[in-house]
């Protein structure tokens, strides 16, 4: 889950950063290609996902379920045989920042590697500046990216906590973006979760989904943090948040599921909050 490819300077702490330095992303793509990764479509990742039987993953399931499990070193977790089995990335951008087009694409264009980028449309194809005083896209450079193979889906209309919106307003902001973005590039079948996902109010979730589906999305990511090994929910998709404080290490522990145990704690923090 990658936002903002930039330098510009952030304030507070690394883990709530959304800007990744140019040079950090050039690091990290160089990464998943030397390790061997197959960065992948988000449609061909939703693909894998639902080829995976629901209660865990056998030897036999999809190989994007082989990812290795962190903790107890990388050799210990792979295994010889797991080790030579395919390991897969996807590629997405929140918030559809112009930097996309003039820093992360260059980038992604020169390892062939594909990307999807969730717009909210509000902000889209404007001059002013934008979410966090920045730039974003414009349907010009949309319809040039998505020539050059990138794809794009709805991250709603205004950004804003869908939570706490009536279930009209909530509506509109997944119907209206996703037609927006139907009718300018002829296609939208995703929708990308502004802000934290709220995975402990099950009675939102449930109309949240219901809408989703009504209006015709077929997955939805989600900001649960954690890499997809087993069966999972298409309507709340866990990423791994990356930014500049990622250094090559940290980038490697993440993918490898060092993070994963972090969605654990993200949701007991939101059931303590709510207390
Ligand atoms: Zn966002």
């Amino acid at each position: 889950m990658y936002h903002s490819i930039s330098d510009d300077p952030e304030p507070g702490h690394p883990y709530f950063w959304i800007n990744t330095s140019p040079r950090a992303f050039a690091q990290q793509l160089h990464f998943l290609g030397e390790q061997g990764y197959r960065v992948i479509p988000l449609a061909e990742a939703v693909n894998l996902i639902r080829a995976i039987p629901s209660g865990g993953v056998s030897s036999r399931a999809a190989p994007s379920a082989r990812e290795p499990q962190g903790g107890r070193g990388l050799d210990h977790a792979l295994g010889p045989d797991r080790r030579n089995s395919p390991r897969y990335a996807v590629l997405t951008f929140d918030d559809g920042y112009r930097d996309f087009y003039t820093q992360a694409f260059p980038l992604l264009k020169a390892k062939g590697f594909p990307a999807s980028v969730f717009l909210p449309t509000d902000f889209i194809g404007r001059p002013a500046a934008g979410l966090r005083g920045k730039a974003h896209l414009s349907w010009a450079e949309i319809l040039e990216l998505q020539r050059q193979g990138i794809t794009f889906g709805s991250h709603t209309c205004s950004h804003p906590q869908l939570a706490e919106l009536q279930v009209d307003q909530l509506r509109r902001e997944l119907s209206h973006s996703g037609r927006v973005i139907q009718e300018q590039t002829g296609g939208c079948d995703g929708f990308c979760y502004p802000f934290q996902f709220p995975q402990q109010d099950g009675l939102f979730l449930e109309v949240l989904n219901q809408t989703l589906q009504s209006v015709g999305y077929a997955y939805c990511l989600s900001t649960r943090i954690g890499t997809v090994n087993t069966a999972e929910d298409l309507f709340s998709l866990k990423r791994i948040p990356i930014n500049s404080g990622d250094d090559p290490a940290l980038f490697q522990a993440k993918l490898q599921g060092g993070y994963d145990w972090l969605s654990g704690v993200q949701a007991l923090k939101k059931v303590l909050w709510k207390a």
